[in-house]
């Protein structure tokens, strides 16, 4: 079955680029912005590159948002940025969950859960990273870890909020290694986890929500795997980096 879904590609820049490099990026991808057409297209620049970057975007249809946050009220958390410092720079979408910060800063379920209800509270759109760790893979544990990320992370989530989520399925173990799921392993995990969001809210929502394939995604591979039907765009880091490699993927999303 087709899906009705508009496919979303998100361009995850990390820890990357100075502010002129950020700000040319973002001005070969708007200068194209014909190839973003049927597609939501969100960059997340580093946070000092925001400003920069959101007066790029500003003119075009491709959405600003930031990797991480703090979900609480401006005050005394040194070092921390808040949604409402996001929202006056001009993003609007922001990362959870991401494995970079469940893997290296140790971020729980828990926590993961609370940024997806304080973004969503806020007017954000949300994109939940789930995924297993190839120790997981190995040991038969895919599909229960993923369901049980969309479980945990999607607790308390109000099913009016759900058209502002997404879900990045990013097996850990493709993350930033130039190793990819098949689109068969893709197709597997995203039906697992749609059936997971069905199970939390019901089938209409669960056909509604895209979902995202994140796991070195190139202009090579992308066109195989966005062609499941269950697979409904991309997150992208390395490539994302390079304006068109990330170009080709948009238009191999679109179709
Ligand atoms: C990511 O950062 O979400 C990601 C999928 O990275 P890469 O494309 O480099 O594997």
């Amino acid at each position: 079955m087709m899906s009705k879904r508009k496919p979303l590609v998100g361009g995850n820049w990390k820890m990357n680029l100075d502010n002129a490099k950020a700000t040319a990026l973002a001005k070969a991808i708007v200068g194209q912005s014909p190839k973003t057409d049927g597609v939501d297209v969100i960059l997340y620049p580093s946070f000092p590159h925001l400003v920069s970057t959101n007066k790029v975007l500003s003119p075009s249809n491709i959405k600003l948002g930031a990797q991480d946050f703090c979900g609480r009220p401006n005050g005394a958390y040194t070092g921390a940025v808040s949604l409402s410092m996001l929202s006056d720079v001009g993003a609007c979408a922001v990362l959870a969950g991401h494995s970079e910060r469940r893997h290296v800063f140790g971020e729980t379920d828990e926590q993961t859960n609370a940024k997806v209800r304080w973004a969503l509270e806020a007017g954000f759109y949300v994109t939940l990273c789930v995924g297993e760790t190839h120790e997981q893979r190995q040991q038969h544990q895919t599909d229960a870890i993923n369901a049980a990320q969309i479980h945990y992370g999607l607790a308390g989530v109000e099913a009016e909020q759900m058209p502002r989520l997404s879900i990045a399925y990013e097996p850990v173990w493709a993350i930033g290694t130039g190793k990819t799921a098949t689109a068969e392993d893709a197709q597997t995990a995203h039906f697992t986890i749609r059936t997971a969001v069905a199970a939390r809210f019901n089938n209409d929502i669960a056909a509604e929500t895209r979902i995202q394939y994140g796991g070195s995604v190139k202009p090579d591979n992308a066109r195989q795997l966005f062609a499941q039907p269950d697979v409904d765009g991309g997150l992208i880091g390395g490539a994302s980096l390079v304006a068109e490699d990330f170009l080709a993927i948009v238009e191999a999303a679109a179709g």
